[in-house]
């Protein structure tokens, strides 16, 4: 089934390519590569969140494999009003992040992007929360609680700043 998808991609590489379409080019050839990674213990949906995450964190010369750190996640009703996702880790537990099942049903890629990334703020690189405000009034990280007064602004214009602030917070 794998090698037979792989082969029908190669022919569609090489079509494309003969029809020299440079930018379908490129993005056929990035299907080539594997298209989600797995990750045991951690619910399929989140997959491609946390290849994200590490992905992100090796463009600032982080290198994180989330298969190695004893991590596990659920998708789940969070009773607690308003929680989208929660982090909790102890000395002889692994780390265990929990994504509300409401919340993930009704929101946006990026929206889910931002919590999932919170979350593994803390789980993974140890952060607290951050309530600052830029001078506009939006929250200057993606580590903001949710109850202080800041403004979320993560927009895809704005994502590579916020990530940058969680990857290094003096950023
Ligand atoms: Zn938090």
């Amino acid at each position: 089934m794998k090698s037979s998808l792989r082969l029908s991609v190669f022919f569609l590489f090489v079509f494309l390519l003969l029809n020299g379409c440079k930018k379908e080019a490129t993005e056929i050839t990035d299907i080539n590569f594997p298209i989600t990674k797995t990750y045991q213990n951690i619910p399929e949906p989140l997959w491609d969140y946390f290849e994200r995450f590490e992905n992100e964190a090796l463009e600032r010369d982080l290198i994180i494999d989330l298969n190695n750190l004893n991590l596990t996640a659920e998708i789940v009703e969070i009773v607690a009003e308003g929680v989208a996702g929660t982090c909790s880790y102890g000395s002889h537990t692994p780390k265990h992040i929990q994504i509300d099942q409401t919340f993930w049903s009704q929101s946006s890629d990026l929206f889910k992007e931002f919590v999932v990334f919170h979350e593994l703020g803390h789980c993974v690189l140890f952060r607290g929360h951050r309530e600052d405000a830029n001078q506009d009034g939006t929250c200057v990280s993606l580590m903001r609680s949710g109850i202080e007064d800041c403004q979320d602004n993560y927009r895809l214009a704005t994502r590579s700043n916020y990530l940058d602030e969680l990857f290094d917070e003096m950023n």
